[in-house]
């Protein structure tokens, strides 16, 4: 683990408790950090901090993270977000909501589809130093015309057209986006488009990811077309046909789980009900993925960011290392990725969340406005990006630096 040479070290994030999953590390230690890259970790690297110099060998000094009394984590993974500014609506911009939440690789859920791929590489991916991948749209037009109707013209669905771009662009495009919501999205063509994106997927050889939400058939009967791997998000929906039915969890779940089936929570707006949450958990169901759905109505609403939503499960009983696991390691597996992320390993790229993890007294409120207490808060005190620390939370609206009263006075939504 201790790769240790002479050279001072670029960056050292200092003391914090290290919460890795990959490793099964709970441990205090130092992390440090040089070229970008994970150099070492130890108990204790404060020798090769270095003081800026201009004698030979120069060098421009240690940056130091005080994470002392704080978690060190892996960066985060947000599995379902919406990023695609100046092309999709109610977007946000990917390194001004990630760089104050410690999301260091943000997963665009279907904002770009076969016609706009091409440009969301060179405005996004290109255009952020946070990375950037994507589930690309089984509609050809993406979500372009968000939040409505780009499934109600099977004529956008397009298999070829679809297979081609994820080809073509391997190291962004990591599955396929569908929603399935009646009539708004996929009007009367019932579960076609779910089982044209499950080709799509099965041609391309990546995860389909499942929007459901007032889906057109029973979660069962969809969940049957769905492979091992494949992603079912928004699972605490309150809208019909989703994971409790009458106030119990449905039957199916646990078929489909077992089957291998994913279930992500994409927060979002609308898609996060404390009721169906504390039905689906009393029954042992918790989240395989936790997301936030971020896009602008999201962001300065119920969601807020990653940690806050984090943070709902750990309130909810979930334990640190399986929430942390939930953001970082799992979902880098499902994307085929968790080779180079959701890890703290020596020799990876240095992507690193610091949290604090406090006490509070204050509430919590789901996408339908029931509160929770929140007697612990999750908040991103640095984000570390191949390297680069990009600092905590910052003044922006709806979250202002120093003031938590955002967290307890959101509307109810
Ligand atoms: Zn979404």
């Amino acid at each position: 683990m201790d790769d240790r040479t002479d050279a001072p070290l670029d960056l050292l994030v200092r003391g914090g408790r290290v919460v890795d999953p990959g490793s099964g590390v709970d441990e205090v230690l130092d992390v440090g950090v040089r070229f970008g890259r994970i150099a070492a970790i130890a108990d204790d690297l404060s020798d090769l901090v270095a003081s800026p110099r201009l004698e030979y060998p120069p060098h421009t000094g240690t940056t130091v993270v005080d994470a002392r009394g704080k978690i060190t984590v892996p960066g985060l993974v947000d599995l379902h977000a919406h990023v695609y500014t100046g092309v999709c609506p109610l977007t946000v911009p990917a390194d001004e909501a990630c760089s104050t939440s410690g999301v260091t690789t943000i997963v665009s859920a279907g904002d770009a589809g076969a016609h706009t791929l091409e440009g969301f590489r060179n405005m996004i991916v290109n255009g952020n130093r946070t990375r950037v991948l994507a589930f690309v749209h089984i509609s050809t037009i993406g979500l372009t015309g968000w939040p409505e109707g780009e499934a109600i013209d099977l004529a956008y669905l397009d298999v070829d057209k679809v297979v081609r771009a994820i080809v073509e662009n391997r190291d962004i495009a990591i599955g396929i986006k569908v929603r399935e919501q009646a009539p708004l999205i996929v009007g009367d063509n019932g579960l076609t488009p779910v089982r044209i994106a499950v080709e799509a997927g099965e041609r391309a050889g990546v995860p389909v990811m499942v929007h459901i939400g007032g889906a057109p058939a029973a979660l069962g009967e969809l969940m049957e077309l769905l492979r091992p791997g494949d992603i079912v998000t928004h699972c605490f929906t309150p809208a019909p046909n989703g994971l409790v039915e009458g106030g119990e969890l449905i039957a199916a779940a646990a078929v489909a789980r077992r089957r291998g089936v994913i279930f992500d929570v994409g927060h979002g707006f609308g898609s996060f009900d404390y009721g169906v949450v504390e039905e689906a958990i009393a029954g042992g169901f918790w989240p395989d993925t936790i997301s936030t759905d971020l896009h602008s109505l999201s962001a300065s609403g119920p969601v807020g960011d990653l940690p806050q939503t984090m943070a709902k499960f750990l309130n909810l009983g979930m334990p640190l290392a399986e929430v942390v696991r939930a953001a970082t390691l799992r979902p880098a597996e499902l994307i085929g990725r968790d080779d180079t992320l959701g890890r703290l390993r020596v020799g990876d790229i240095a992507d690193i969340a610091v949290l604090s993890l406090e006490d509070h007294d204050g509430e919590f409120v789901d996408a339908s406005g029931a509160r929770r207490p929140a007697r612990q808060l999750l908040r991103a005190e640095a984000t570390i990006r191949a390297g680069i620390l990009w600092g905590g939370p910052l003044p922006h609206p709806g979250r202002a630096a120093g003031s938590r009263s955002w967290l307890d006075a959101a509307p109810p939504l």
